[in-house]
């Protein structure tokens, strides 16, 4: 007879408030354990985790994790700490470039530290981005990227390289147990509708029956991952077993075009919004041309692939936003 002794186990995750944050922390709840968000609310949003206060096993602190740990927190028990703090949307980082660098560079280094004194794992969420306009395709972990150091949107990816040199450089330093997740485009309910990603930006736009909006001519690519797929994910990388200083890509490999995008969720929502071709300037001057996760190594050593196909993501992500139409 297989006895499983599961102890629960108490965690911090940073940037709580957010897409994945919120969904991580509602999955690691149902499961029993204790949860400590610390989020600014710079991109996260209240509603997200409504649902959570007043849980005996959940406390908010909000505070900015590019400044020091001992400024924020006074326990010191934690076991696990995901660190996914940090601006994810174009819109988002572009509008706060140096939070943002500050929250991968510093933030990163704090917890770190912190981590390593009271003993806990920490988990990185690094990015696609970190590859730039990739020049290989589907992108695997050993590719090095293709990005621009000074570019418009290098508060993000070279802030995100930088957090993973820091936790690489502190694993061969101190041996000390962290992992690194490139994520992939992830979407699902809870994407703040106003913050300018495909996703939510092309289903307030249908649902509303407004002009859908292409930057460049819909060519480009993006493989998209609903945000429970991810988090089934996440918890894999972190209480797996031997993954110290691992780097692991995770995102759903199917690929589509923009203008496929746009027209699967005009088909979904019944629209009649008109698809409209806008030239790429601002942030998007250098938006990656195509992207496409290599998940070989998460089938492999964590044993995941995602399992929610796009049409199914969206027919949920489309019946959250209808509430703010
Ligand atoms: P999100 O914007 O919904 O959530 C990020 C959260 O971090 C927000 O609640 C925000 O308020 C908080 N935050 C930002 N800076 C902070 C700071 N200095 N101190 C405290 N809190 C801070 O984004 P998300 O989609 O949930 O992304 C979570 C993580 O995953 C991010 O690190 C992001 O870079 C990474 N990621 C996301 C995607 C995606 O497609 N969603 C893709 C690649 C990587
Ligand atoms: N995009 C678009 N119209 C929009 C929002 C995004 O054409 O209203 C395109 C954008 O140019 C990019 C892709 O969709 O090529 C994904 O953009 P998003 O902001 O979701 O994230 P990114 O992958 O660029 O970080």
């Amino acid at each position: 007879m297989f006895v499983f002794l599961f102890i629960l186990a108490k965690i911090l995750i940073t940037g709580g408030a957010g897409l994945i944050g919120s969904h991580l922390t509602d999955s690691l709840l149902a499961k029993g354990h204790q949860i400590t968000c610390v989020d600014n609310f710079i991109t996260g949003r209240k509603d997200n985790i409504e649902n959570l206060l007043g849980n005996a096993n959940y406390n908010l602190i909000e505070a900015d994790v590019s400044n020091p740990p001992d400024t924020y927190l006074k326990e010191k028990d934690y076991q696990y700490l995901f660190h996914l703090a940090s601006p994810a949307s174009p819109k988002g980082y572009f509008n706060n470039p140096i939070l943002t660098y500050k929250t991968n560079a510093f933030g990163t280094h704090y917890l770190l530290e912190f981590a390593r004194n009271i003993n806990a794992r920490l988990l990185y969420s690094s990015t696609s981005e970190s590859y730039g306009d990739p020049l290989e395709h589907p992108q695997k972990e050993t590719y090095w990227g293709n990005v621009n150091p000074v570019g418009i949107r290098s508060c993000y990816d070279v802030s995100k390289r930088f957090g993973e040199m820091a936790c690489m450089t502190n694993f061969r330093q101190f041996k000390q147990d962290v992992r690194i997740v490139r994520i992939f485009n992830t979407y699902g309910p809870r994407n703040d509708p106003y913050d300018g990603r495909v996703i939510p930006a092309f289903i307030m736009q249908a649902l509303k029956n407004e002009p859908i909006t292409i930057y460049g001519d819909g060519s480009h690519t993006r493989s998209y991952c609903y945000v429970a797929d991810l988090v089934e994910s996440l918890e894999k990388m972190m209480f797996g077993e031997n993954l110290a200083g691992e780097i692991i890509n995770l995102g759903n490999p199917e690929e589509y075009s923009i203008l496929d995008t746009a027209n699967i969720i005009k088909k979904l929502t019944n629209s009649n919004s008109e698809i409209i071709f806008k030239t790429m300037e601002g942030v998007r001057s250098e938006d990656p041309q195509k992207r496409q996760p290599d998940i070989t190594k998460a089938n492999t050593m964590l044993s995941w692939s995602p399992s929610t196909d796009f049409e199914t993501g969206l027919k949920k992500t489309i019946e959250y936003f209808k509430k703010y139409i």
